[in-house]
């Protein structure tokens, strides 16, 4: 058995506590010291240090909630929300500063500007696959826009998120940043607060619970979901480098990541190649296999291992390499599946595992009209040295984000903002993305007395001569 999340037990925080909790976030927000920009610059710093100064323990409970390779641990979560940390914490002055409106003649004279304000005390509610990632990520932006934060993080990823649960109280000022600790008690106690934004990632499913309840109190609220994200070859790609980065990213988390490859449409007449060379790069990240491998991470949780282990064992589509699965070691092998049709098991729902179907087509056309059939996804990927394939692909099709020639990195890289696009998700953030997401554009201006001599027109009495004016 893995040192699975099972074997962490959390303790939950009590339903009746969480009233008290959010009442002194309340006080803290209202009581100003989130206005200083110096206050929370200090609290960016600490946040980065509680990721610093833990990241062996942060290593260790990936390990026992993921199986997850410790150096994915560092450059998928750990490294990136640092350097998130030292970007809000070099950016925050400049982002908030208030900002003229672009000159009108008309309207000058009312000097009108945008203050950048935050929105009060904010919920992030997030998942179990990037722990860190989709929970203090948010935090930073949230914080350096001046908002209070309550956290309520997955209940699946136990060992990580009793770790930030722990840290928290240690580095961050319990006025600005607390955590709830539970499950559909606690988070529907929790939706029952007006708040000044919800930034709700996980599945489309909870996504609804989250906006329905966000609507009784009019609470504006963003949805990071996930999905099939479809990957489209051409025979005119760079055949080895796609094989490394498509394996890679559907492989790192064993296959747990929002923005994973899902499906692989690729041209009939080169599926076999393409496989083959699929197989190849296998062999190459994993000599010795991925069984037992310190390499490779594990399903989260009996429930996913069912879930995925059922999608496998009804397909119709050929196994080309993996398949291979055991229950007490939630361990699911890196599988291709080739020869998928569309009707297929692996294809009827993001698949959120290391499974990855190849879907022959005739030609690109096909493939459009295949994506753009199915609910828009959170990443496209496409794999092509032609930039007229890329450009018709992107041009056809709608989706979260458009790569080409790589995954994953999206997400990473600064001055992108990341989000999906109707079910795969709405609002967008990152860095100054995530700035911008709490913060609320305060229209302001101060109109000066001697305007009445040039616009006392708009006055009643609404005489004839006023109108011709
Ligand atoms: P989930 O929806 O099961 O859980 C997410 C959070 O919602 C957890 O904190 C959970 O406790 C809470 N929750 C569960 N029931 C609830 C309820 N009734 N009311 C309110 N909150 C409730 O999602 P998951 O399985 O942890 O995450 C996997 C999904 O998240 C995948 O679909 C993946 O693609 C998506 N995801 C998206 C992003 C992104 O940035 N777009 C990032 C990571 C994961």
């Amino acid at each position: 058995m893995p040192s699975s999340s099972a074997t962490v037990k959390l303790e939950y925080t009590l339903v009746d506590e969480i009233d008290k909790i959010y009442a002194s976030l309340c006080h803290g927000f209202r009581s100003g010291k989130l206005k200083s920009i110096a206050y929370r610059k200090l609290q960016l710093l600490q946040l980065a240090y509680l990721l610093q100064d833990n990241i062996q323990r942060f290593k260790d409970a990936f390990a026992a909630d993921l199986g997850r390779p410790s150096l994915e641990t560092a450059f998928l979560e750990l490294d990136s929300t640092i350097s998130d940390c030292k970007i809000a914490y070099d950016g925050v002055e400049k982002w908030a500063k208030t900002e003229k409106a672009p000159f009108r003649i008309n309207f000058t004279a009312f000097n009108p500007v945008i203050r950048k304000e935050p929105k009060g005390v904010v919920l992030i509610i997030s998942p179990f696959n990037y722990p860190v990632w989709t929970a203090i990520g948010p935090m930073i932006g949230a914080i350096a826009a001046g908002n209070s934060v309550l956290l309520k993080p997955s209940e699946l990823s136990s060992a990580v998120s009793g770790l930030i649960a722990e840290l928290v109280p240690k580095y961050m000022d319990p006025d600005v940043v607390r955590v709830v600790l539970g499950a559909v008690p606690q988070a529907t106690k929790l939706l029952q607060y007006p708040w000044g934004h919800i930034l709700y990632t996980g599945s489309a499913r909870v996504a609804k619970i989250v906006c329905a309840a966000a609507a009784l109190t009019l609470s504006p609220v963003s949805v990071e979901l996930g999905g099939k994200s479809p990957v489209v070859i051409d025979s005119k790609c760079d055949l080895m480098t796609a094989a490394r980065r498509i394996l890679w990213g559907k492989c790192v988390n064993a296959g747990q990541t929002c923005i994973a490859p899902d499906y692989i449409l690729v041209p009939k007449e080169f599926e076999d190649t393409f496989v083959q060379a699929l197989k190849d790069v296998h062999d190459e990240f994993y000599p010795n296999g991925t069984k037992g491998s310190s390499d490779f991470g594990h399903i989260v949780n009996a429930g996913h291992f069912a879930r995925i282990k059922n999608l496998l064992d009804n397909t119709q589509g050929e196994i080309v390499f993996g398949g291979e699965t055991n229950e007490a070691q939630l361990y699911i092998a890196p599988t291709v599946v080739k020869s998928v049709q569309k009707g297929d098991s692996l294809m009827s729902e993001e698949l959120f595992g290391p499974v990855l179907p190849i879907v022959p087509v005739d030609n690109v056309d096909e493939a459009i009209e295949y994506i753009n059939a199915n609910d828009h996804p959170l990443a496209l990927y496409v794999f092509s040295q032609d930039a007229a394939f890329k450009a018709k692909v992107f041009d056809n099709t709608q989706s979260g984000s458009a790569i080409a020639n790589d995954v994953l990195v999206q997400c990473a890289t600064d001055g992108l903002p990341f989000g999906g696009i109707g079910p795969s998700g709405s609002g967008y953030y990152g860095r100054k993305y995530t700035f911008d997401l709490f913060t609320h554009l305060r229209a302001s201006l101060d109109s000066p007395s001697w305007l009445d001599r040039i616009f006392k027109s708009r006055y009643p009495p609404y005489t004839t001569k006023k109108e011709e004016f």
